[in-house]
């Protein structure tokens, strides 16, 4: 077995399916150089080494140091240089790279090789003392930050004493003589943090670099990234050692990044910055503003400073070829870091771009209509739950709105909140349930859990592919980059812009797709959806066998619905139309009526005002099934609690006090959920449920003499047994025979249960007989399997994913193993009485990819969740099937 796999242009050991092994960068970086694209040479330390350091003490694997010593002696003869060779220094970078892109996480060391003699060497090899001064001290600054734990503060506090002495205040500035000083006091201060010597031995460097990268999969802000994004701790980061190529020797050397297409907007056009004369660093850290690849993007932006295109023509045209090869050989946008030395480019690193939820849905459509993928492959190139970033709301281009800044469009969307300065604060405000937005100049990777908390991001420096506009396109924040004229004063709470002041804790809204910033909150609008959204929900419906309903009972959420494709209503919960202020009268004097007398005489009140309801629903899903739940909660919900409501009640509706408060206690029940409710209620007082049926069926017979279609399913909730289902069945069939006698017309309708206990799926045969379908209700069915309460189960939910008992909240995401059993069960049974019963799934779970594929699986008919999660479940379904 190996640990260490080589890599030069032309040629190489790994390739880039061997991501596990060799991490995404390292599988990549031997994928381009078999493709003979210009790659600088060297070798890819395994995971599995890491792994091994970390299951043993820290210990290196046996043989890993002989393999790096000959995969080193490799490297010098193909680079023709010598590691710690005075005259001819090989240099270095070390970089992490693990199997899923951690973007900023982990660790890297860049120019390592360089001591107080090489140095000399790098100086006479290139005439040029100033850039080997300038690489020594950027390597001492990052080893001593990265390997030795000095703080970087230490570093930039003596860099400014000195460019305040000089009175200069870019680096570039700086002469040779200057960096000379500079480095000496480096040295010194080092010296005295670490109580002995920057290490001059490259062997040394090199082993130190390698611990430090293994080490950084451990590091605080990559467990949080980790545990972010689902990627298990066990997997270990790569080692990459590569040849040092040099973007800063002079103006015809850069270094960059780039995207083969935008991957903020999808547009197909190359899109990237890059810094002349510069290190990769610069780049990312957002340290100096970049300038754009191409001459069209440069012109609309407005800049001065030249794009590559125009100051680099030739090395730009070989650089497009590449990436254009890149993009055809993974058939997918691709993110890319080069570098340019003395004319001559290399590429560093590819990987297929993040994006946002926008662009994912442009690229994959327009890589389809290419023919570059098929539409199957380009449904599957987009995570179902990111849909949702499109569907929420932006800003009314009507408002009005006082722009205080503006920036880079970093990551789409709007957001108002508080403003906060720090990551702290940041997750503090928004544990308390408020809304900020994180302002900073720039955003490091220690900032994660702070930009995760926040509503969106601002930052002042920093380009498009800054740390915080990668992170925020990621998470699916809205942030604003770059934005300059914005002065920032963290420590006292503040920052300035165009001339004002703005504190802590003020309101300001954002538009990520903009770049502006506004004084306030914004009003907000639906969003306007795009041709590609609506092509990637045709492919879906292509493909997916699943029908997606609406859990719905307002107009307003039926026709959300029915607008973002939901083929029907799922779940009417018909107690939501008892809470509106015009019946809740009626509905509580229903409840507290003595006997069924008093009941029939308030349900006569309300039973109009059903009918209206259902009448509206039929009439927006024109020939489209309705279901239609009767009563389902407790009754005591619907009236007051607290003695201050019962008074207010008992004022308002004339019902006395002393009778509120003493049916309220009789109504009350220590675990209502497992109480007197559901069917229940339909059994003991069945004139509730007749008083439903009524208001439906004459309700679906209005829309039938209105020349509409009216499909209602009729769904009874909490059923247990099949003597209740009989019972419930007959007195649906008995209410519509007398409605339909009475009318003069017929029409076809469905009655049905839920399956919502462990006793109605064990009897699914039984309830068959008169269930003409089922719809699971894994909300209650989950809440009852597990005798967890949906209600207040949050207190030890988290505990439990966190010591790893539960993977994931089984109120979110199906318990596919124990709940799954129970609905597998009931479907066989269900089908064995009745081979046509129509299955379907209407809980909270209707709405999530992962238990989608399980409906799908199992072979439901439909699934139902709420109207925003209509087009997540299409494209889910779609997923499952292909
Ligand atoms: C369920 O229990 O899954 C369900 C859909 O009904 P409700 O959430 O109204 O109890
Ligand atoms: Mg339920």
């Amino acid at each position: 077995k190996h640990w260490v796999y080589a890599f030069k242009a032309g040629q190489a050991d790994g390739d880039a399916s061997m991501k596990a092994l060799l991490g995404g960068k390292g599988a990549n970086l031997a994928e381009m150089s078999s493709l003979n694209l210009p790659v600088p040479a060297g070798f890819t330390i395994t995971t599995e080494a890491c792994v091994h350091y970390y299951q043993n003490n820290s210990e290196l694997p046996a043989g890993l140091v002989d393999e790096v010593e000959t995969n080193l002696a490799h490297l010098e003869k193909t680079t023709a240089k010598g590691f710690g060779d005075v005259a001819n220094p090989l240099l270095v970078s070390v970089r992490s790279g693990a199997r899923a892109s951690m973007p900023g996480m982990m660790d890297t060391v860049l120019n390592l090789g360089l001591n107080d003699a090489t140095v000399e060497g790098l100086t006479a090899l290139t005439g040029d003392s100033r850039f080997a001064l300038d690489c020594y001290r950027r390597f001492i600054t990052m080893y001593s930050n990265v390997v030795l734990g000095v703080n970087h503060h230490s570093f930039e506090d003596i860099l400014d004493d000195h460019k305040d002495r000089l009175g200069v205040t870019i680096d570039t500035d700086i002469t040779a003589k200057d960096w000379e000083r500079i480095i000496a006091d480096y040295k010194a201060m080092v010296k005295s943090e670490l109580g002995r010597d920057f290490p001059q031995d490259p062997k040394d460097q090199l082993w130190g670099a390698i611990r430090a990268v293994f080490g950084s999969w451990m590091n605080d802000r990559a467990k949080f990234y980790r545990k972010m994004h689902d990627i298990p701790e066990d997997w270990g980061t790569a080692v990459n050692i590569q040849s040092m190529v040099f973007g800063n020797m002079g103006n015809t050397s850069a270094t960059g990044v780039a995207f083969t297409r935008n991957p903020s907007t999808g547009d197909s056009d190359l899109y990237g910055e890059f810094l002349l004369n510069a290190q990769g660093e610069d780049v990312v850290a957002g340290i100096r503003t970049p300038q754009a690849l191409t001459k069209k993007a440069r012109e609309d932006m407005g800049e001065r400073s030249l794009s590559m295109e125009e100051s680099l023509p030739e090395v730009f045209a070989q650089f497009k070829t590449t990436v254009d090869t890149l993009e055809n050989h993974y058939r997918d946008v691709q993110d890319v870091e080069f570098t340019v030395e003395q004319g001559k480019l290399y590429m560093l690193q590819t990987r297929n771009a993040k994006r946002t939820s926008k662009a994912a849905l442009k690229i994959a459509v327009d890589m389809a209509k290419e023919g570059l993928i098929t539409p199957q492959e380009a449904l599957m190139r987009i995570d179902p739950g990111t849909l949702d970033q499109l569907l929420h709301p932006m800003l009314d281009p009507k408002a009005d709105k006082t722009v205080i800044a503006k920036g880079l469009p970093a990551s789409p969307g709007a957001a108002s909140g508080k403003i906060v300065f720090t990551a702290e604060d940041a997750v503090r405000y928004a544990a308390a349930g408020e809304d900020v937005i994180l302002v900073r100049d720039e955003t490091s990777p220690e900032d994660i859990k702070g930009m995760y908390a926040a509503k969106a991001i601002v930052t002042a420096r920093g380009g498009m592919t800054s740390h915080a506009a990668v992170v925020a396109r990621g998470m699916g924040r809205p942030c604003v980059s770059g934005a300059g004229e914005m002065q920032i004063y963290a420590e006292r709470g503040e920052f300035a812009s165009r001339g004002q002041t703005y504190r802590h804790g003020e309101i300001i809204t954002l538009d990520g797709s903009t770049g502006e910033i506004m004084k306030g909150a914004i009003r907000m609008i639906e969003p306007d959806f795009s041709e590609d959204f609506h092509q990637i929900m045709a492919w879906a419906d292509d493909y997916k066998r699943l029908d997606i309903r609406a859990n719905a009972e307002t107009p307003a959420d039926a026709r959300t619905a029915l607008g973002f494709g939901a083929k029907g209503i799922g779940l009417c919960r018909t107690e939501h139309m008892f809470f509106d202020e015009d019946r809740i009268t009626a509905v509580r004097e229903m409840i507290l009526a003595d006997d069924e007398a008093g009941r029939r005489k308030a349900l006569a009140k309300i039973e109009p005002m059903q009918r209206k309801d259902f009448t509206e629903l039929f009439q927006i899903m024109d020939g489209l099934p309705v279901t239609i739940r009767l009563l389902d909660p407790p009754l005591h919900e619907f009236l007051p609690h607290t003695e201050e409501d019962i008074a207010h009640v008992a004022e308002t509706s004339g019902i006395g006090a002393d009778k509120l408060y003493k049916r309220t206690k009789e109504l009350s029940e220590t675990n209502p959920m497992l109480g007197w409710r559901g069917c229940r209620l339909g059994i003991t007082f069945p004139e509730i449920y007749e008083s439903q049926l009524n208001a439906l069926f004459n309700a679906a017979v209005d829309v039938l003499e209105g020349g509409g279609d009216p499909h209602p399913e009729i769904m009874h909730p909490l059923v247990a047994t099949q003597e209740e289902m009989a019972k419930l069945s007959a007195l649906t069939h008995d209410v519509a025979k007398i409605v339909f006698a009475a009318r003069g017309k017929t029409l076809a309708y469905k009655v049905g249960t839920m399956i919502e206990l462990p006793r109605a799926a064990l009897m699914a045969n039984r309830l068959a007989e008169t269930a003409e379908f089922f719809s699971f209700g894994t909300n209650d069915l989950t809440q009852t399997t597990f005798g967890i309460s949906r209600d207040d189960s949050g207190r030890f939910l988290n505990p439990y994913i966190e010591k790893g008992i539960f993977e994931k909240d089984p109120f979110v995401s199906l318990d596919q193993d124990g709940v799954g059993a129970l609905i597998e069960m009931a479907v066989a049974k269900g089908k064995a009485t009745r081979p046509d019963i129509k299955l379907g799934l209407c809980g909270e779970h209707g709405g999530d990819p992962a238990s989608i594929a399980f409906c799908h699986k199992v072979g439901l008919a439909y699934v139902s969740c709420s109207p925003y999660r209509v087009p997540v479940a299409r494209l889910a379904a779609a997923q499952a099937a292909i």
